[in-house]
């Protein structure tokens, strides 16, 4: 009769950690094991993909630097292998074109070393919190559509002016808040905590970095439907003959 139990979900969440540095790799390893994660590891983008099968984690931190090929590379060949597992890059590159190649090969996050350990786990707590979020959704019957953009939260199909767009599932996430309130500006803080889900002060530039993805992927063709609000946000709204004109 303990109801208590059986309602807390005491799934335990398998990482994989990719790292081929050691010291960082148990410094992930006995902090994630600390706060309760079974834990896989790999030194390789070879031994990744291995371990990535075999133990299937609900999470992959991926060092971008890897002895045999990159931590985007790797997660390329996830995504093609129909492995949508999220993924939190560990880089030590700060240029921003890496970035935005990590980004747009399906990964979720990144931690720019040096890293606090606290603030990885912080990061993996909120991935994991929001693809949790994801799976029991079914709370939005019909597709979301703004001028010629349709997106279908349940076949995860997006369309402009009737052509399919593939978008990554964060890229997803950040165009249906921008498709739920069509015409009003969401300032990045509001974005970054609904597509995020941070309760903590996330980087902003994480949202700038994001919508410049997904611009690339959805208005290729005109009229323009992101729209930059400068020193808010951003707006989904068919631009205007006045381009840049923010509203009073
Ligand atoms: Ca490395």
């Amino acid at each position: 009769m303990s109801a208590a139990l059986p309602s807390a979900p005491a799934t335990r969440h398998t990482v994989l950690v990719v790292e081929d540095d050691l010291s960082i790799r148990t410094l992930l390893t006995s902090a994630l094991h600390a706060a309760g994660y079974a834990v896989a590891v790999a030194g390789t983008g070879r031994a990744a993909m291995f371990e990535a099968g075999r133990t299937q984690p609900d999470l992959i931190v991926l060092d971008v630097g890897l002895p045999d090929t990159d931590g985007f590379e790797v997660t390329r060949h996830l995504r093609a292998e129909g492995v949508y597992t999220p993924v939190l890059f560990l880089t030590a590159r700060t240029d921003i074109e890496d970035r935005i190649i990590g980004l747009s090969s399906g990964g979720d996050d990144y931690v720019t070393k040096p890293f606090h350990v606290q603030e990885v786990l912080l990061r993996i707590r909120a991935i994991l919190r929001r693809s949790a979020a994801q799976t029991p959704a079914a709370d939005r019957r019909f597709p979301l559509r703004y001028a010629d953009l349709v997106l279908d939260e349940q076949t995860h199909e997006v369309r402009r002016g009737g052509l399919p767009v593939q978008l990554s599932p964060t890229e997803f996430r950040l165009l249906a808040v921008l498709l739920s309130q069509p015409e009003r500006v969401l300032d990045k803080r509001e974005i970054l905590s609904r597509v995020w889900h941070y309760d903590f002060a996330g980087d902003a530039r994480i949202v700038d970095t994001y919508v410049r993805n997904l611009r690339r992927k959805i208005d290729r063709v005109p009229p323009q439907l992101i729209q930059t609000v400068r020193g808010v946000g951003y707006c989904l709204r068919a631009a205007q003959q006045d381009p840049g004109q923010a509203a009073p």
